[in-house]
């Protein structure tokens, strides 16, 4: 398995390989390229076809400031159908060009070009065998993280944090609609200021996750800056929990970055085993990963062993089989707010009760995994993220009615 680290990307919003992808080149190219004093790229294929309305050329300018964004969709010989090339100047000349490519979840590969991202860090393929040798050397998950992959691993864990935090305030901080045309108001401050009249503390910590579970999710919504965890899609569930944890808990930071690693363990367990992507298998794939990671990070917060942080991520999984991937007018917004939201608090549903009856369950976190594999290949196109099933399709259907909430 590859590092935790490419599990975690930071980039704008909506969508993992028209913007997460794209940022994360025009940052890489920049990062090679500083003396140049003008940039250009242009945006081939996919990217040049529908990356206007995933807000491709915005995300490129972010990572890239000043740089001049051209879409060319006439291109067809492409090597990829994500493609990008990027080109530096100076006084006039061209100094530099490079083709990228956005080849999903964020990654990207640069032409010619070996990428440390390609490394193999885990020899184990799945949790049985990560399970294997923690027990043979009695060493913890947290230990056998550390070992293969050392502090890089920590430093950018501290900078996903970062990333994470800044996501969850700037959606706190903001009121409004969100862009696409559905006319969807943002409602994570409102969830964060209403209290009720003699909340009890449970209520309010379901409210308080949501609430920033929203923020996140609105934040992506409008193309802002998230970090995947494990998609753009899903990623409100890991930040609400771990900064309700920190903030409203008072978990320590480092604690939060041990718990981040977990995660991302279980979020490469899935990666390798199955997918995270919608267009494959439905929103099990994102919302169930991420409910899963988000489980295992708050079973190893919480300092549960082994065995009960992988029962709590394969209740979180299992109890997701089926999700369908159906967002309304294919924008990341309905059902995908929402639901980041519902499965932050079954996340914690599934410590709960991770923690009296591990000794009991039957099905591992692997035959979870590849049960949502399997599920996710057998799901009817309608329902991976092509919006021509489920709500997408009802939405449309009752769509001449007149529409007074959301
Ligand atoms: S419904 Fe589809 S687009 Fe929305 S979060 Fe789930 S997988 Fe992503």
């Amino acid at each position: 398995m590859k590092s935790i680290s490419s599990v975690y990307k930071i980039g704008n919003g909506p969508s993992s390989s028209h913007t997460v992808g794209p940022f994360h080149a025009a940052q890489t190219f920049g990062s090679r390229y500083p003396d140049a004093d003008a940039y250009r790229v242009t945006l081939y294929g996919s990217l040049a076809f529908t990356g206007e309305g995933h807000g491709t050329g915005k995300a490129i300018r972010e990572g890239l400031p000043g740089a001049e964004v051209i879409f060319d969709p006439d291109e067809t010989d492409l090597p990829h159908p994500n493609t990008m090339r990027f080109q530096a100047y100076k006084g006039g000349k061209e100094i530099a060009s490079l083709r990228i490519f956005s080849i999903g979840g964020g990654s990207i590969r640069i032409e010619n070009e070996y990428s440390e991202e390609d490394k193999e860090v885990y020899p184990q393929k799945n949790f049985s065998e990560i399970l294997e040798l923690c027990n043979q050397e009695k060493i913890s998950l947290l230990q056998l993280i550390y070992i293969l992959e050392g502090a890089p691993l920590r430093e950018y864990l501290r900078k996903v944090w970062r990333a994470m935090q800044d996501s969850v305030e700037r959606g706190l901080a903001t009121e409004g609609i969100l862009p696409g045309g559905l006319n969807l108001t943002r409602k994570a401050k409102y969830l964060y200021e209403k209290r009720c009249y003699n909340e009890s503390s449970d209520v309010a910590m379901n409210r308080v996750i949501a609430a920033y579970a929203y923020a996140v999710s609105e934040e992506n919504a409008a193309e802002n800056v998230v970090v995947t965890a494990p998609t753009c899609g899903s990623c409100g569930v890991l930040p609400s929990i771990l900064y309700y944890m920190h903030h409203d808990r008072g978990f320590p930071e480092e604690d939060i970055l041990d718990a981040l690693a977990v995660a991302g363990l279980l979020g490469n367990v899935i990666r390798t085993n199955a997918s995270i992507s919608g267009a494959e298998c439905g929103c099990q794939a994102e919302i169930g990963s991420a409910c899963s990671m988000a489980a295992g990070a708050v079973a190893s917060l919480f300092g549960l062993s082994i065995d009960q942080i992988e029962y709590a991520a394969e209740i979180a999984m299992e109890h997701n089989l089926g999700l369908t991937c159906d967002p309304v007018n294919g924008l990341v917004q309905i059902p995908c707010i929402e639901r980041n939201a519902v499965a932050a608090m079954r996340a914690l549903s599934a410590v709960n009760l991770s923690r009296f009856l591990y000794a009991t369950r039957k099905i591992s976190f692997d035959e979870v995994v590849a049960t949502m594999y399997r599920t996710g290949l057998d799901l009817n196109e309608k329902y991976r993220e092509t919006s021509h099933g489920g709500l997408a399709q009802i939405y449309k259907e009752y769509s001449s009615q007149e529409r007074k909430t959301d």
